[in-house]
């Protein structure tokens, strides 16, 4: 009876580890950071280490929310003439010797509400007279507490105001000032060293007229280096090597003392002048993922130093969109494992908006752009495969599509990995 052989690429593919089972291999093998001590002006987008705790109550005093007047509610009547008796501008207090009691206060925002107020109402809904002597209100309808923000309100002292393992953005560096921590505990930058390869490759300076047809700039590095940077690592180094396997060599080894993680680019597939495999043997790295089943990025290599499981490194294949896919995929969830984040990443559900022909032998990890009102239908862009950076510019993530037979219908459900920094 007939049958049919498959193309050599499915028995090699099918041996290979899916997307799930490569990253949770290298992530078993990453090392969370030590932590440093930072300046709270150094402290954006650094992973905390230590809780931020109220010092006081939050607000620390009856804070007025406007600019007006402090009134007790009890005593109003609209349209009726209401002496000041005092002004209480934000940092100040009333004249210790006025009879608050007698009047309403002018009052700033920001300022102490006295305790013989129970209200403020907006300059917008006064009107002075008597040369500012007297106030009268558009409105008696005011509620007591109204446009006052009570102390403790927000928190009370003592309380955990910033847990730690957050991710510190602008709000949280504001609350650290508020409570006076200007010193923080956090974890330290991974430090990463990148490599890129080729005899092809030149610097991006390089004039167009010293460039032969058959040369091409570096675009991966700098495409790496602005990741690794939105990502929180610090770029210790990045040197490009011809493909030969001494220069590869001395390469990986500097790179190896020097950092955390090395990223190196190009020269792990099978061909010829990929010298990196052989490279990473001889300086006695153990392998952990060689060849994942997905496309693209099929050739990425991890390996680690088998004396040293505080070091790692990731190989990216060349080819421009692998190297963005990949950089997604493994180097965004090392990293924050690194960081003592969880390595999850934020995946969206999505509907696809067309028809989509899976790989049956690899998960697909193809540029997309989410499209309608709600941002929750998916469309591909049209691309020249994986060397195609110039129509992947106008992806706004990868859409996840798994290995199978069955076309994907035109409003099933699929994953979306939004682009490091891009606009959805
Ligand atoms: P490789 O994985 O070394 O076989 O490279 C695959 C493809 O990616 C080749 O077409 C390379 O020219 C290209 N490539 C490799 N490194 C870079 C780089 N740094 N910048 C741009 N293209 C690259
Ligand atoms: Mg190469």
């Amino acid at each position: 009876m007939p049958y049919h052989i498959r193309m050599a690429d499915t028995y090699h593919t099918t041996a290979l580890p899916s997307y799930d089972e490569a990253l949770s291999k290298v992530l078993a093998r990453v090392a969370v950071l030590d932590e440093a001590s930072v300046p709270l002006g150094g402290a954006l987008g650094r992973v905390l280490c230590q809780d931020i705790v109220a010092d006081r109550d939050q607000p620390p005093f009856d804070r007025s929310a406007m600019d007006g007047y402090a009134v007790r509610v009890g005593e109003l009547a609209a349209d009726q003439q209401q002496p000041i008796v005092a002004t209480i501008p934000a940092g100040g207090v009333a004249d210790p010797g006025c009879d608050l009691t007698a009047g309403v206060a002018r009052i700033a925002t920001g300022a102490a509400v006295p305790g013989a107020y129970d209200a403020v109402i907006p300059v917008e809904q006064a009107n002075e007279s008597s040369g500012g002597q007297c106030v009268s209100f558009s409105t008696a309808d005011v509620k007591s507490g109204a446009c006052i923000h009570r102390h403790g309100a927000d928190a009370r002292a003592g309380q955990v105001l910033i847990p730690a393992g957050t991710l510190l953005g602008a709000p949280h560096i504001g609350i650290a000032a508020a409570v006076g921590a200007v010193m923080l505990t956090v974890k330290h930058r991974p430090s990463v060293s990148l490599i890129t390869t080729g005899d092809e490759v030149r610097p991006p300076a390089t004039a167009t007229n010293d460039l032969e047809a058959q040369h091409i700039r570096n675009s991966n590095g700098p495409m790496l280096d602005a990741l690794l940077s939105g990502l929180g690592t610090e770029l210790m180094d990045h040197v490009h090597v011809v493909d030969d396997p001494d220069a590869t060599r001395a390469a990986a080894q500097e790179a190896l003392t020097k950092s955390d993680l090395v990223v190196t680019v190009g020269g792990v597939s099978a061909g010829r002048r990929d010298y990196l495999p052989s490279v990473w043997e001889a300086l006695g790295l153990e392998t952990i993922v060689k060849g994942v089943a997905i496309q693209p990025g099929k050739p990425v290599l991890i390996a680690q130093p088998v004396d040293n499981c505080e070091k790692l490194v990731i190989g990216l294949p060349g080819n421009p969109v692998s190297v963005l896919a990949t950089a997604h995929l493994f180097v965004w969830p090392v990293v924050r494992a690194m960081l003592g984040l969880s390595p999850a990443l934020p995946w969206r559900r999505v509907w696809l908006s067309h028809e989509v022909k899976p790989n049956p032998r690899r998960e697909a990890f193809r540029p997309a752009r989410l499209i309608g009102d709600t941002r929750d239908q998916v469309e591909m862009i049209h691309w020249q495969g994986s060397g195609d950076l110039v129509h992947t510019s106008t992806s706004s993530g990868f859409l996840r599509i798994p290995a199978q037979e069955q076309t994907l219908q035109p409003g099933s459900q699929a994953r979306f990995l939004p682009m490091i920094g891009g606009d959805l």
